[in-house]
């Protein structure tokens, strides 16, 4: 069986380094909030090129947090892509403001840029990017309306660590971003945990606040905070990944190349190519209107394929207020995408193994 991720084999790579990692760590005395935290969000800040790398419990919380330091007035409007995560459309609707859906481009299942002025309206206080896939959204289009309108831009990172726009990282890219370090994201935890980004330092205070119970002093609260931390066990496993994260984004770019130059079947709509360094390939999704029938006879074939996603937000039971307007493009995308094996750990008998099975298809 080729598996759609091998976590074991990921995380099995930096066993040893791992484990002396999390060793010092208990051998410290310091779980939560110490050294461990630091050094990591000063790699990572680092890493991303901007002010402050913040760490918090996971991903919807990075962006959950994000959103409750702005304190917009409540119903305010934040635009965010139709086709993503119900993560990204969940920070928003916690924070009491209303999700506005932009239909995505069906060639590379991003935002599309040309259909956001429309729906920006006088309540529209933010754009809520997602780098969808690991693929950055158009930025030059997105900065334009950001500037025209006044908006703040914040980018949902959960699938695009270190990916480049015009040399610019993925969580530099607007005002403040979210990022997970779920396991299985590019750069990936051993549970769950995640992490913001801005270069705003009026912003980073109020963050680093909110995310221990709204105090900057102990028992002293300015806010009505949370309780998201990034522990020092997942922090000390994050500094390790933290250096082979650009290795690993270097083979599944190999893997995405290899599978674009060589499947060649009718019945597969593959992504667009794209600009290559802007581009970490989370996942590769391609498209088939016979999804499903393509799906099972790959299983027949030893190769595990996921769904991202199939139902979206507007047609999901928890959101029935965003059901009001169709949205035919996020409706095509999740009737058809299929995810093909792709991870740092595949071999290439194994990647030319899938390609030879999907062009028999
Ligand atoms: C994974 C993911 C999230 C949420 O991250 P968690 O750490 O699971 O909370 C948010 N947005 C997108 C696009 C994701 O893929």
């Amino acid at each position: 069986m080729i598996p759609f991720l091998n976590l074991k084999l990921i995380n099995q790579a930096h066993r040893e380094e791992i484990i002396r990692s999390l060793m010092d760590t208990f051998d410290s005395g310091w779980y939560i909030l110490g050294d461990r935290l630091r050094e990591f969000e000063n790699l990572f800040a680092k890493y991303t090129h901007t002010k402050h790398a913040i760490g918090v419990g996971n991903g919807l919380d990075a962006l959950s947090i994000i959103l409750k330091a702005y304190d917009f007035k409540p119903q305010s409007e934040v635009i965010v892509p139709a086709n993503t995560y119900i993560a990204t459309i969940l920070a928003i609707s916690q924070n009491n403001l209303k999700p506005v859906l932009v239909e995505p481009r069906i060639e590379d299942y991003n935002i599309d840029v040309e259909k956001i002025e429309a729906c920006i309206t006088e309540n529209t206080k933010a754009i809520m990017l997602v780098h969808l896939y690991g693929r950055c959204c158009n930025m030059d289009g997105i900065n334009a309306l950001a500037k025209k309108y006044n908006l703040k831009i914040i980018e949902d990172c959960a699938q695009s660590h270190g990916a480049t726009y015009n040399g610019i990282k993925a969580g530099n890219l607007g005002d403040a971003a979210g990022f997970s370090f779920y396991p299985g994201k590019n750069l990936g935890a051993l549970g769950d945990a995640g992490g913001i980004t801005t270069n705003d330092d009026q912003l980073a205070k109020k963050i680093i606040a909110l995310r221990n119970y709204g105090s900057e002093e102990k028992y002293v609260n300015i806010y009505k905070g949370y309780n998201s931390r990034l522990d020092e066990m997942q922090a000390a496993i994050l500094s390790v990944k933290l250096k082979y994260l650009d290795a690993d984004n270097l083979v599944r770019k190999n893997i995405a190349s290899y599978y674009l130059e060589h499947i060649k079947n009718n019945k597969i709509i593959l992504p667009e190519k794209g600009n290559e360094e802007s581009n970490v390939w989370h996942l590769f999704v391609v498209r088939s209107n016979e999804r499903n029938k393509f799906q099972t006879y790959l299983k027949e074939n030893n190769i595990q394929t996921l769904i991202h996603y199939p139902i979206p937000a507007h047609l999901q039971e928890a959101y029935k207020e965003l059901n009001r307007h169709s949205y035919p493009i996020t409706e095509k995308i999740c009737n058809e995408v299929i995810s093909l094996p792709i991870s740092p750990v595949m071999s290439m008998d194994e990647v030319q193994k899938v390609v030879e099975v999907v062009n028999q298809f």
